[in-house]
């Protein structure tokens, strides 16, 4: 679980849970050939960037109770073994006929489709969207074991040696590992392969281990695939249907959380009719870029990972352990690792939402970045507060830094709109040099926390323009009419 995915759960109201669910990692323990070769410390990686600055070793069932929970608490059951097995798209709805557990049809009428079904997504099926790619060679397993060695507790366990790879993820409970590795050449043609299979050659390479307990086995292989469009008319692809790649960098489901994370406020704002319908092209326009930038990164770490060149194998055992453990030495290092692992990083800049007045120097936050977490007194009093528990994912927010609330109303956004005066004070002072925000300036955040709107001085007509011309806003929102 990543950072950014821990920062959106809290406003799920479901953070508090993972954490007592999950396990922090506090380090990487990077072994080659039976030894240690190399200790990476993570645990307070991402201090100053994130309310959650560490890597969270959270299981995706725990993660998928975790979402149906917070599902039902707004009155909304999965369906489990409901299945969409036909789709026709109108000019103004959808109409998806879904086979119920008693082999059963139905048709339902939706205004629109997420299709979050995974790599083998009906929903881009039915609509004809190709899934360009390939698949990898290897095949993988993975496995839910009580195991004893030498494992670190509590910690990432890498193993690393010439012809392959194999992680341990400490689980919730005693001596509880999930492994994954590669299946040993000599046995990719057995069909029905059993944990004990692999087993012989995890002990050989690895060293001294025991498994006591094995109570989840399953192979699989990996692509590394995008669909070709994100969107057909009234259906988007969200998840695996739109994107797999390898698991290198614990990023799939993050993604995939933060592609509905961006399509939800935009989809809310249509339905509750406050935009136009043009808003959510921009889904398409901001999350395609994300996942041709992570199939790119994914595929070239994955492919030095796995790759059978004697000399990819004398880099992993030899010298990657150690060229790691010293990079991740250097504060700056850390600070650029977690921020393109923990998906802190990820930038709109190019989309048609975003928009960059005069006056920000080079350094500051620009429209498009998710605007960084601070703690910063919202009075001149007050105690310092955590900026993204002000932030209301339901609205936009205005933060103004140096300036007062405009006289002027703010035609456009009706009850849709939250604003932020921070004051000056030497706390806040301090912090806001630390982000590079100038004084004057103005930020206007998205439910989502990206920048929309960013300047210098506060104009109440430009984000009015803002608000029609890129947001889509109707030019009287329904709250004024
Ligand atoms: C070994 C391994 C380790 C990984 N580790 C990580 C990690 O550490 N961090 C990370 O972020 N990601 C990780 N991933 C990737 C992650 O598992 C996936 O990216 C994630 O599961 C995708 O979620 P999804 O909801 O898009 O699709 P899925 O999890 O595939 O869910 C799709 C759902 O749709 C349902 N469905 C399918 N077809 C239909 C239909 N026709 N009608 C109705 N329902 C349908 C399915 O039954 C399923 O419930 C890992 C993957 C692997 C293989």
């Amino acid at each position: 679980m990543q950072a950014r995915t821990l920062e959106i759960y809290a406003h799920l109201g479901v953070v508090e849970r993972a954490l007592e669910l999950g396990k922090r990692a506090t380090g990487a323990n990077l072994w080659a050939q039976g030894r240690r070769a190399a200790r990476v410390p993570l645990g307070d990686i991402g201090r100053g960037l994130s309310p959650y600055p560490f890597l969270l070793i959270l299981g995706q069932d725990d993660n998928e109770r975790l979402l149906g929970e917070a599902l039902r608490g707004h009155g909304i059951d999965v369906q489990w073994s409901t299945e969409l097995v036909g789709l026709a798209q109108e000019a103004d709805h959808a109409k998806a006929t879904l086979k119920q557990p008693d082999g059963s049809t139905r048709e339902v009428t939706a205004a629109w489709v997420g299709g979050c079904d995974g790599a083998h997504s009906a929903v881009r099926e039915l609509n004809r969207i190709a899934f360009q790619g390939a698949p990898y060679e290897h095949i993988f397993f993975v496995a839910d074991s009580q195991a004893t060695g030498p494992m670190v507790p509590d910690e990432l366990n890498v193993y690393l040696w010439r012809e392959s790879f194999l992680l341990f993820f400490p689980m919730r409970g005693i001596d509880h590992w999930r492994v994954v590795g590669i299946v040993p050449v000599e046995l990719r043609g057995q069909s029905d392969l059993a944990f004990e299979d692999v087993v012989p050659s995890i002990v050989r390479e690895a060293g001294s281990l025991s498994f006591q307990k094995c109570t989840w086995f399953s192979t699989y292989r990996i692509h590394h695939r995008r669909a070709a469009r994100f969107r057909d008319r009234r259906c988007f692809l969200l998840g695996d249907a739109a994107h797999i790649h390898s698991p290198v960098g614990a990023q799939g489901m993050n993604t995939g959380l933060q592609d509905a994370y961006n399509l939800a406020w935009k989809l809310a704002l249509v339905t509750s009719r406050q935009a136009s319908e043009t808003l959510l092209d921009s889904y398409e326009d901001e999350r395609v870029p994300v996942a041709q930038r992570l199939l790119q990164t994914t595929d070239r770490a994955f492919t030095l990972v796995v790759s059978d060149n004697p000399l990819a194998g004398l880099f992993r055992t030899r010298i990657l352990a150690k060229v790691l453990a010293s990079a991740m030495r250097f504060d700056p290092v850390r600070k650029l690792a977690f921020r393109t692992i923990a998906q802190i990083g990820i930038r709109y800049p190019h989309s048609p939402l975003s928009e960059n007045l005069d006056g920000l120097p080079d350094n500051a936050p620009h429209a498009g970045d998710r605007f960084p977490w601070a703690q910063l007194q919202m009075s001149a009093q007050g105690a310092a507060e955590d900026l993204f528990q002000k932030l209301d994912d339901t609205k936009l927010t205005l933060l103004l830094f140096g300036q007062p609330v405009p006289q002027a109303s703010m035609p456009g956004f009706g009850d849709s709109l939250q604003i932020l005066t921070i004051p000056s004070t030497p706390a806040n002072d301090q912090g806001l040099a630390r982000l590079h925000v100038p004084r004057p300036s103005f930020y206007l955040l998205r439910p989502d926390g990206h920048v929309g709107l960013a300047g210098a001085r506060f104009e109440p007509a430009a984000a009015a323009r803002y608000a029609s011309e890129r947001l889509q806003f109707a030019t009287r929102s329904r709250s004024e009419c």
